[in-house]
């Protein structure tokens, strides 16, 4: 093919043909505008492609991102669900603890029968709503929901400390006053004496007998009957070798006749501390411990504490 322009025309351009084989030379005239309008004819479909391919690819890109957000979204979606789930679990074992220990502080009380023990906190934990499903449809976990469950979970543990401190406080003075109260035998050995009127050991008819009378070998260990704070111990009338104890509560504990003191006024004791041997000082017939309480001042029978 040749293109050539033996007579060149403003307005046209002339195509010369030379087919092979000898066969005549030919040629074609095209108007110049024919040939502007093909060029711009095509100018605009190349635009129009590679714009058309350009759109193609950017939104062939953009939905390829999409796709990729949309996995990564839907992953940590799954994932979030999964904490969501075992939160709620959780939350469903913190209730049963929580009952439990509602459970727990009601039985405390009850065992130590103990009315002095309000309990702060009777409202039962919040309830929960059945997030695995058991025995009906599995429901989904919201957030908020449980967000607000843990919240009240919260409150409802703080209510029952309060009331489990309480309880502990309570036992504690009751525990703080059982160990105030004699309650143990001053000695081993034998009744010789009882509480209330009884024959004179001395003769002349019938006395009144304060306390009781425990005889024994002289130096039994004599021990204090309950917690407190020595008043005295000192030689006292005919009670001789005397130690009286303070307990507290208007209560308080003599051991008379000892051959010796071993505490000192002003002295705590202990439950079970000795505090004196066995002795005969004093009016005494024989080797024994006069074991006395008084409450708020007047004698009483320490059979009754026994
Ligand atoms: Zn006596």
């Amino acid at each position: 093919m040749k293109q050539s322009t033996p007579k060149p025309d403003r307005r046209e351009y002339t195509l010369m043909i030379v087919p092979h084989h000898g066969k005549a030379v030919f040629s074609i005239r095209i108007p110049i505008k024919t040939v502007k309008y093909t060029a711009i004819a095509l100018g605009v479909c190349l635009t129009i492609i590679s714009g058309t391919m350009l759109n193609y690819r950017y939104q062939a890109n953009v939905a390829t991102k999409d796709k990729y957000e949309l996995n990564q979204l839907r992953e940590v979606n799954y994932t979030q669900q999964g904490q969501l789930e075992e939160l709620a679990k959780t939350t469903a074992e913190l209730q049963q603890n929580m009952k439990r220990l509602n459970q727990l502080d009601s039985d405390l009380r009850r065992i130590v029968n103990n009315e002095d023990t309000t309990d702060t906190s009777r409202s039962a934990p919040p309830r929960l709503p059945n997030f695995n499903g058991q025995g009906g449809p599995t429901v989904q976990p919201k957030t908020t929901e449980l967000l607000n469950l843990v919240k009240e979970l919260k409150a409802a543990a703080n209510e029952r400390e309060e009331s489990l401190l309480n309880l502990k406080q309570s036992l504690a003075e009751k525990q703080e006053r059982m160990a105030a109260t004699p309650s143990i035998w001053p000695s081993g050995g034998e009744v010789t004496s009882r509480f209330g009127w009884r024959n004179s050991p001395w003769g002349g008819g019938g006395d009144w007998h304060p306390g009781i009378d425990i005889a024994n070998d002289t130096g039994t260990p004599i021990y204090a009957t309950a917690d407190g704070t020595v008043a005295s111990s000192s030689w006292f009338g005919g009670y001789g070798n005397m130690v009286e104890i303070n307990h507290g509560n208007g209560i308080v504990s003599i051991y008379g006749h000892n051959s010796q003191n071993l505490v000192s006024a002003g002295q705590t004791v202990k439950k079970g501390q000795l505090i004196a041997y066995m002795g005969s000082t004093g009016y005494s017939t024989g080797p024994h411990v006069h074991y006395e309480i008084r409450v708020n001042g007047t004698a009483v029978n320490p059979a009754s504490f026994l």
